[in-house]
């Protein structure tokens, strides 16, 4: 008798949430990037103990069919690849199609959805069955319910840290999805207190004075480059303001926000010896190129990326960034010693 099976959905499920859902945050982010891709202009995520007990996201974007928003929680399904040529042009922040049937598989989720032209579509989650099914109301936009989460994998929730700490990883993730989207509106609060909130009006400045505060804001310096491949616009911190940590370097390409250590060192280098040795500056920059260039199907949580004109990026970072100093006239020039 055969001894190999292939899994049933629900199994499956589970294993792949161990790597997509890592905690409270990831749901967040997850949940986050997907009523960004559907358009939304406002997004409000309401939780309850750091999320562990519950989070809620509302969004106002193009919501889902009926057919679709239960299509939605399968593994795999997704609305924004068709085809291998697809995934070499993503624009979307999602294309994985795994994170709705992950976050269902390890918690309790109801989702309420409309495309505003019919009544909506109400479902009920547990543990990735469907428990229920009926109508829910006409607004258009998504509402999505998540409680308990990891009710049913005791291993990892005793992995949970504080809720402090919790909170913690969702404010950072807030953070940088809108520092990545000053044109969505985020409204975020904590045990039913605003504790984050972002204006939507496209003016990343303002969003950086909403996280690092206005003392930060006013040592910003814009700065904007394009060559044929790559576009760069941002804010960078005069050099006297500089940080310890590396975490207030924020990179995002076409929407996203990315972690590369490279891309870090050429902006670094960029400010020359302008920094303190070991201190890191405060840069916010968004850079756009053809996705045919990036790679974000590295790892599930899309963090890490690879450019195919890598050598080419990092110089043109450096450059803008010296040249806007230089602009600047803070870089006396001085003779380099022999
Ligand atoms: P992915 O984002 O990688 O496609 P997900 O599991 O996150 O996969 O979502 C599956 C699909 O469900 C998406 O492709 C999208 O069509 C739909 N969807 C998810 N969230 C929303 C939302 N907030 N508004 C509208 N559609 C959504
Ligand atoms: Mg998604």
């Amino acid at each position: 008798m055969a001894r190999i099976r292939l899994m049933p959905d629900h199994l499956a499920n589970k294993i792949a949430a161990g790597e997509v859902v890592e905690r409270p945050a990831s749901v967040v982010k997850e949940l986050v990037e997907n009523s960004i891709d559907a358009g939304s202009s406002w997004v409000k995520i309401d939780l309850m103990e750091a999320g562990l007990q519950r989070i809620r996201i509302i969004d106002n974007g193009a919501g889902m069919e009926e057919e679709d928003c239960e299509r939605a929680f399968h593994r795999h399904a997704t609305s924004k690849i068709l085809d291998e040529n697809d995934l070499f042009h993503v624009r979307t922040l999602g294309f994985r199609g795994e994170a709705l049937a992950s976050i269902a598989a390890v918690s309790r989720l109801s989702i309420q959805t409309s495309t505003g032209e019919e009544a909506g579509t109400k479902l009920d989650l547990e543990g990735g069955h469907l428990m229920q099914k009926g109508r829910g109301d006409a607004r258009k936009g998504t509402d999505i319910t998540v409680e308990e989460l990891f009710f049913n994998t005791p291993a990892r929730l005793k992995y949970m840290k504080t809720i402090h700490t919790e909170l913690g990883h969702i404010t950072d993730v807030l953070n940088r999805i809108s520092l990545a989207h000053p044109e969505v509106q985020f409204v975020c609060t904590h045990n039913e207190k605003q504790i984050f909130k972002t204006n939507g009006r496209g003016d990343l400045l303002q969003v950086i004075a909403s996280i690092y505060g206005m003392n930060v804001a006013r040592k910003m310096v814009p700065v904007e480059m394009e060559t044929s491949d790559f576009k760069v616009k941002g804010y960078i911190a005069k050099p006297e303001v500089y940080r310890a940590s590396r975490q207030y370097m924020s990179t995002i390409i076409n929407g996203r926000y990315i972690k590369s250590v490279p891309l870090n060192k050429a902006v670094q280098q960029g400010y020359h010896t302008l920094l303190p040795i070991g201190k890191n500056p405060i840069v916010v920059l968004n850079i756009d190129m053809d996705p045919i260039l990036v790679d974000v199907n590295v790892h599930p949580s899309k963090l890490e990326v690879r450019f195919s004109k890598e050598k080419e990026l990092y110089a043109l970072l450096e450059e803008t960034i010296r040249n806007t100093f230089r602009k600047e006239t803070l870089i006396p020039d001085v003779q380099e010693t022999k």
